[in-house]
């Protein structure tokens, strides 16, 4: 038996698993599962969003907001709605 501890629920059948990259953590198999759902759901959500983004940023680049100035627009409404999901 493994007993290296779960990162996550810190029981002793972990592995490590590089879910994203540069992003190693201990997991055992239940939390392993969850990781890759949650990967999944994050390269949904990229790929929904990304054809949008790019034409939305295109736009609002010609008629003149700095590229800068929209990603941090892109990230402070990700954090909006991020925040609107955690307060349901
Ligand atoms: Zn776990």
């Amino acid at each position: 038996m493994n007993i290296t501890p779960c990162d996550r629920c810190h029981s002793n059948n972990a592995l490590p698993l590089e879910h994203r990259p540069g992003h190693t953590e201990n997991l055992c198999p239940a939390c392993t599962a969850r990781a890759a759902l949650e990967d999944a759901a994050t390269l949904h959500l990229r790929a929904l969003l990304a054809p949008a983004v790019a034409a939305w940023a295109q736009h609002w680049n010609a008629a003149g907001v700095r590229l800068d100035d929209l990603a941090d627009t892109v990230g402070s409404v990700a954090a909006s709605l991020g925040q609107d999901l955690s307060d349901r």
